[in-house]
């Protein structure tokens, strides 16, 4: 009597063997690299097929292809999200500009997601607010410090009566040769405390 094998094997326990290089179709096995059939009855025979050069060669091929694909897509969607934030960037100073509310977006999102290329993506006001402004205002504080940066300026109060006969305060800033009016209070009295 032939000795009692130890273990069965079928088409599917010899493609359990090999992790992710053959599958199972019609109880032939598969290469998943090469797509042609294996023999699978003897170890040998398959382990062969996984050292040859043409099995080796499309292997690496695959996984080359494989990898170009994904920093292809990394790529893309980095492009993606940087124009993305610019687009919400430039909204908001737009609005700044135009000295409109930001809370006047959400009314206006409708028309941007129809019209604007990548409009769906631009948030409702309070998410501007948090994740947006603090950015931009940051920017803009440091370029107004640059334009300032250890330049003269001078400030010049005045005090005066209109025809009414209240006291009106005139606040000027000069710079660079321009002088602009930035504020006028009209006081109660004008002392040298309410002027300080
Ligand atoms: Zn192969």
């Amino acid at each position: 009597m032939p000795p009692k094998k130890s273990k069965v094997v079928s088409v599917y326990t010899r493609c359990n063997e090999y992790k992710d290089i053959f599958h199972v179709d019609n109880n032939i096995l598969f290469c998943n690299y090469c797509n042609v059939s294996v023999e699978w009855k003897h170890k040998s025979v398959v382990d062969n097929h996984c050292k040859s050069q043409k099995h080796i060669s499309n292997v690496r091929s695959q996984e080359e292809s494989h990898n170009r694909t994904q920093q292809l897509t990394l790529s893309s969607t980095r492009a993606a999200s940087e124009s993305k934030n610019q687009l919400i960037e430039d909204l908001i100073e737009a609005f700044a500009i135009a000295d409109i509310p930001l809370e006047k977006v959400n009314s206006l999102l409708p028309f941007f997601k129809k019209h604007v290329k990548n409009g769906g993506s631009i948030p409702h006001a309070p998410t501007l607010r948090q994740n947006y402004l603090p950015n931009i205002f940051d920017k803009y504080y440091q370029s107004l410090k640059l334009l300032f940066d250890s330049k003269p300026m001078a400030i010049i109060m005045d005090e005066t009566t209109d025809d009414c006969a209240r006291s009106v305060v005139n606040t000027l800033f000069c710079y660079c040769h321009e002088t602009k009016l930035v504020s006028v209070d009209f006081l109660e009295r004008v002392t040298n405390t309410t002027m300080g």
